[in-house]
C-alpha cells in the first residue's frame, strides 16, 4: 500500500510538472480512466509511468541547474556593470541632485546649448538635467563646471568672462542707460541657485542704440562684481535680452543700511519649495531698485552661471542701493555664499561715467 501511495504521488508530480508547461506538455490521462483498471493493470501501468516521471524529474532538474547557472552568470555580470558605472560616477564627482531619466546625453547637450542658455537667460527653466549639478562648492564647484558638461565649456576656455574687478576704467560721457520700468506681475522662483524674480513683459532699457527687454532679475552674496577690489553685501542682476536674443545685465550693488521696499516684496514672497513660482496678485516696480544717480561702468563679458556664455554687456551701477540687516540676514539662511570667483580681464576695455 505504502508503495501505491508513492507512485501515486510521482504521478502527481508528473501531472503538476506538465501542467506548469503546457507548450511541451503531453495531454494528461484523466485518472478517473485509472481507477476502472484491475489493480495488477494498474499497478504494472503505474510502474512504467513512475519511471517515466522520474526520467523527465531528472531533465527537468538538469534543465533548472543549467538556468541557475545562466542566472548566476547574470547576476555576476550585472555586478560588474554596476561597479563600474559606480566608479565613473566617483570619478565624475558627488552623487547628482537631480537625475533625470530624460537625461540628455553629453552629445545631445551640446546641440542643445542655444535651448538651454535661452532658458538660463529668461529664467523659466533653470535645470537642464545635467548628471552633476553646478553649484559654488565643492565638486560641482566654479572650478570644475567645464568639466560637467562640455556645454560649459566657456566656463574654462573663455577670455571674456565674468565677474571681473572692475578698475582702470576709461572716465567718458557715457550715454544714459534710458530705462523704460513700470509696475509689472511678477513671480518668485527659487531655482537651487539664487532667488529669481521673472517680470511680465514691458519693461525695456535702451543703450548703445539697442533695446533690450527685462526678463529676469536674482541676487547673489556677496556681490560677484569688485569695484577697485572692493565687494559689496550683494548685488541684484537684472537681465535683459534685445530682439536677437543678446543679453545686456544692469548690476545694482547692495549695501548695509536701511530696508529697501522692492526687496522686501521679493523677499515675503519667496517660495516654500525650490522650483515652484510663488504669484503674487502685487506688481513690482522695478525704478525702485534702482539708484538715484545713474553714472555706470561697463564692459563686455559673461553669464556668471553655466554655460557661461560670451557677449553680455554688463552695465554696473556705480552709486550702490541699501537694504537692511535682516534683509540681508534672510537671503543669507537661503544662500549664504552664491558669487562666482572673479575672471581674467584680459585686455579687456572698461568704460565709466565721468
Ligand atoms: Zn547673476
Amino acid at each position: 500500500m505504502r508503495r501505491y501511495l508513492a507512485l501515486l504521488c510521482s504521478l502527481l508530480m508528473l501531472a503538476s510538472a506538465q501542467a506548469n508547461e503546457p507548450a511541451s506538455s503531453k495531454p494528461i490521462k484523466p485518472a478517473s480512466a485509472e481507477s476502472a483498471a484491475p489493480a495488477k493493470e494498474e499497478r504494472k501501468s503505474s510502474v512504467r509511468e513512475a519511471k517515466e516521471a522520474a526520467k523527465e524529474a531528472a531533465a527537468k532538474a538538469k534543465d533548472a541547474l543549467a538556468a541557475d547557472e545562466l542566472a548566476a552568470k547574470i547576476a555576476e555580470r550585472l555586478a560588474v556593470i554596476r561597479k563600474d558605472k559606480d566608479e565613473a560616477a566617483a570619478r565624475l564627482g558627488p552623487r547628482p541632485v537631480v537625475r533625470s531619466p530624460y537625461a540628455p546625453s553629453l552629445k545631445k547637450a551640446e546641440s542643445n546649448k542655444t535651448r538651454v542658455e535661452a532658458a538660463e537667460h529668461t529664467g523659466l527653466a533653470s535645470n537642464n538635467h545635467g548628471e552633476v549639478h553646478w553649484s559654488y562648492q565643492g565638486e560641482g564647484g566654479p572650478l570644475n563646471w567645464a568639466k560637467l558638461n562640455p556645454a560649459n565649456a566657456k566656463c574654462d576656455s573663455g577670455e571674456r568672462q565674468s565677474p571681473i574687478d572692475i578698475r582702470d576704467g576709461i572716465r567718458v560721457d557715457l550715454e544714459p542707460i534710458a530705462f523704460d520700468y513700470k509696475p509689472s506681475r511678477f513671480n518668485v522662483i527659487d531655482n537651487g541657485h539664487t532667488i529669481q524674480v521673472n517680470i511680465g513683459a514691458g519693461n525695456y532699457i535702451s543703450v548703445l542704440g539697442h533695446n533690450y527687454e527685462l526678463v529676469q532679475f536674482h541676487f547673489h552674496k556677496p556681490s560677484e562684481e569688485r569695484v577697485n577690489g572692493k565687494s559689496f553685501e550683494m548685488v541684484a542682476h537684472l537681465v535683459h535680452k534685445d530682439a536677437d536674443g543678446r543679453l545686456a545685465v544692469v548690476a545694482v550693488l547692495l549695501e548695509r543700511g536701511k530696508a529697501h521696499s522692492l526687496v522686501q516684496a521679493v523677499w515675503n514672497n519667496l517660495p516654500l519649495e525650490k522650483n515652484e513660482a510663488v504669484q503674487p496678485l502685487t506688481a513690482l516696480d522695478m525704478n525702485q531698485i534702482l539708484p538715484v544717480k545713474r553714472d555706470y561702468y561697463t564692459y563686455m563679458g559673461s553669464l556668471t552661471t553655466p554655460p557661461c556664455s560670451e557677449g553680455v554687456l554688463w552695465l554696473v551701477m556705480k552709486e550702490p542701493v541699501e537694504i537692511s540687516a535682516d534683509q540681508l540676514a534672510i537671503f543669507s539662511r537661503l544662500y549664504p555664499m552664491n558669487a562666482r570667483p572673479l575672471q581674467k580681464i584680459s585686455g579687456r576695455l572698461i568704460k565709466e561715467s565721468n
